[in-house]
């Protein structure tokens, strides 16, 4: 039985890095002696995750293997991969991760992804819908009134993505598929002949589909051409490991944490993930988004792509299908890999640190140096006009309500209307759009009052525009806001 393995791309030597051929002989990545090497074998905890997952659903042999297209019949139904491939770059699998099919259906959200930069969001909508049909894959079912295909997952919107692709002629077009499935996986990739000619011998749904679409306009192209690409596209073979690192692109904004090249741009990969999380699954989305609750895409030949967004790409492959089309090994290691990991895209973000970890004024402060007795005193008689808020974390849309509420009420002002207000940035991770709104909407209003609100940012990244001061250290702003409120004191 294969063994559970990991690679890292940044350590390609690494002992017990296990290629194809040692995984599928059982070895795995923490044979030899640990003792001597230095070596601790940590990030394996990952891969024993993932051997413990397949071992858990290896022997659920239920579902028959597609047959509607005569190649796919001759599939080995026990064969079971599992991959995941993180932001990192590292890859982790367990099972037959190495083993080429077809594949099929997991084609149409990268191809999707090169329509939508080729053509843009609006004019791929011309032509095929973005709603989830509720049907199967090859449902013939087009909009009573556009004539348009429901969503690009199903084969009629999957043939019409195809033929928005740009290409001066169908070879180029598919020159240009393959590349962009080639660079979502990090490898160059074939296409097996032998599908390719069985799907096209068989396709008659597929072109009943096709030329309907060509009569109501959806489909503009060449109709047995565009098929032909189809075909082709979705003979294309990888493994369950490319599948992985593919989704860890869409997961990591259109970057292959592998190879580092930006493959699409980052709001396509929220496009083409939105669309894989409400029609990814056939007529099992719906229920699909429920239960394990991330974008994924299932295809005919077994295999499974899913996505923890912004965090890995999961790919998994076994034959046999259940009633819907979906391989039952896959869903069911992937439901519970969502499930283990709280995976769930509806799941209550977790806030790391609270984000105000001090709110103090200036009267508290440790006293600076070089203050005059009769300086401290006034410091101390009216230093709560300055006020010091310091956040942590990321800013977001809770974290700005929360700063915004810790300065509804401020300390009373000096008798000249000035107060100060120090936001210590020192370990603000990053202020989002909404957040940054929000605290810009906060400096401008305070302003008006008559308080001037000064940053504190060693790095100097100007996350807040519009304040009235920055400063590299919390001493500078200290002093900074201490000098004016003398001065202000002693014209008083
Ligand atoms: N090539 C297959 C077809 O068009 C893909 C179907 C699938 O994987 O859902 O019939």
């Amino acid at each position: 039985m294969p063994g559970p393995t990991h690679s890292s791309p940044a350590l390609p030597d690494e002992p017990g890095r296990a290629d194809g051929a040692e995984a599928r002989d059982g070895a795995v990545g923490t044979t030899g002696p640990v003792v001597g090497t230095g070596r601790t074998g940590a990030s394996e905890l990952i891969a024993d995750a993932l051997a413990a997952v397949h071992e858990r659903f290896r022997d659920l042999d239920e579902g028959d293997v597609a047959t509607y297209i005569p190649e796919l019949a001759t599939a080995d139904r026990s064969l079971f991969g599992v991959a995941l491939a993180g932001v990192t770059g590292s890859v982790y699998t367990a099972g037959d991760a190495d083993v080429p099919f077809t594949i099929q259906s997991l084609s149409k959200p990268f191809v999707f992804a090169l329509a939508l930069m080729d053509r843009g969001l609006a004019e791929v909508l011309e032509h095929v819908g973005a709603e989830p049909s509720g049907e199967g894959f090859s449902s013939i079912r087009l909009d009573p009134v556009t004539g348009r295909p429901p969503n690009p997952m199903v084969n009629a919107g999957a043939i019409v993505t195809t033929s928005l692709v740009r290409g001066a002629s169908e070879e180029e077009r598919f020159a240009r598929i393959l590349a962009v499935l080639e660079a979502f996986a990090g490898r160059p990739l074939d296409v097996d002949g032998r599908v390719y000619v069985s799907e096209s011998e068989t396709g008659d749904r597929n072109r009943a589909i096709a030329y309907l679409m060509h009569s109501t306009g959806a489909l503009t192209t060449d109709v047995e051409a565009t098929l032909d690409t189809y075909f082709r596209q979705c003979s294309v073979l990888v493994t369950t490991r490319d599948l992985a690192v593919m989704s860890a692109t869409l997961a990591n904004g259109g970057v292959n944490p592998v190879t580092g090249e930006q493959v699409v741009d980052e709001v396509v990969t929220e496009w083409v993930l939105a669309v894989m999380a409400t029609s990814g699954m056939y007529d099992y989305a719906g229920e699909w988004l429920l239960r394990a609750g991330m974008p994924a895409k299932s295809g005919v030949s077994g295999g499974l792509v899913s996505v923890g967004v912004g965090q890995f790409g999961l790919g998994l492959f076994s034959p046999p299908l259940d009633a819907r089309g979906n391989s039952v090994r896959s869903v069911a290691a992937a439901h519970e890999i969502s499930r283990q990991f709280h995976l769930h895209l509806m799941h209550r973000p977790d806030r790391d640190v609270p984000t105000l970890y001090q709110s103090t004024r200036a009267d508290r402060l440790r006293q600076l140096a070089h203050r005059t007795p009769a300086q401290l005193r006034r410091l101390r008689d009216l230093g709560s006009a300055i006020s010091v808020r310091a956040v942590q974390g990321t800013v977001e849309f809770a974290a700005a309500e929360t700063i915004l509420r810790s300065v509804d009420e401020l300390p009373s002002p000096l008798p000249s209307g000035e107060r100060w207000l120090i936001l210590d940035l020192r370990r603000t991770a990053r202020v989002v759009t909404l957040g940054a709104q929000l605290l810009r909407g906060l400096v401008v209003r305070l302003q008006g009052q008559g308080v001037h609100v000064v940053v504190v940012d060693p790095f100097e990244r100007r996350l807040l525009a519009g304040v009235d001061q920055e400063f590299t250290s919390f001493e500078a702003a200290q002093r900074w806001c201490e000098d004016r409120l003398l001065d202000a004191a002693r014209a008083a």
